[in-house]
């Protein structure tokens, strides 16, 4: 669904994609919490099938845990799911601060309760602190959307996003953020 951000009739979104539109994200939509489904099964994927579990903050079992995500979820009605085009690790990681950019001004613009969520494990440090035995000091580390059982997949085809899995994919093409609202 994209929308010309000048002519967006939704402040919220007229703010995230106006931050978006020097990136050259134009893609965002509100969704509500209702249609998030947080699984314990997500979690599977993170600790039989990805390098990152254990070793950092934004990852399990050091995030959100998904009891608690399901109680965080209960507290917020809407999100914006934004969706990035990525070809590589560099994008993504771009992608990360953006969404990091428009929660402050979401912030800024009285959606006090705005906080991002972001696709795959936190970057910043060339050795995660969990690893060395020393405290996050990035205020701005955020947890990985699946990480706390978020189930990007399911939410993806409720907004009619061709969501592909590695394997199917040629190469990477999108990226999913998140940012509850309020
Ligand atoms: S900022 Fe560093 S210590 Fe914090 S989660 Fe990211 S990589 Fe780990």
């Amino acid at each position: 669904m994209k929308i010309p951000y000048t002519h967006h009739e939704d402040p919220e979104l007229a703010i995230v994609l106006g931050v978006g539109k020097e990136h050259g994200i134009d893609e965002a939509m509100i969704t509500y919490t209702s249609k998030i489904d947080v699984k314990d099964w997500v979690l599977l994927k993170c600790k039989y099938g990805c390098g990152n579990y254990g070793k950092s903050y934004s990852c399990p079992p050091n995030s959100i845990p998904t009891e608690e995500m399901r109680k965080i979820m209960r507290e917020y009605k809407r999100a914006i799911f934004v969706v990035s085009k990525t070809k590589s690790p560099e994008d993504q990681k771009k992608f990360k601060k953006i969404l990091l950019d428009m929660e402050k001004e979401l912030i800024k613009n009285e959606f006090y309760k705005a906080f991002a969520l972001v696709p795959c494990a936190c970057d910043r440090c060339e050795i995660c602190g969990t690893i060395e035995g020393r405290p996050c000091s990035n205020k701005d580390n955020r947890p990985c959307i699946e990480g706390t059982g978020i189930d990007i997949f399911s939410l993806a085809k409720k907004h009619k996003k061709n969501i592909q899995t590695l394997k199917q994919m040629k190469e990477a093409s999108e990226s999913y953020g998140l940012i509850l609202l309020d």
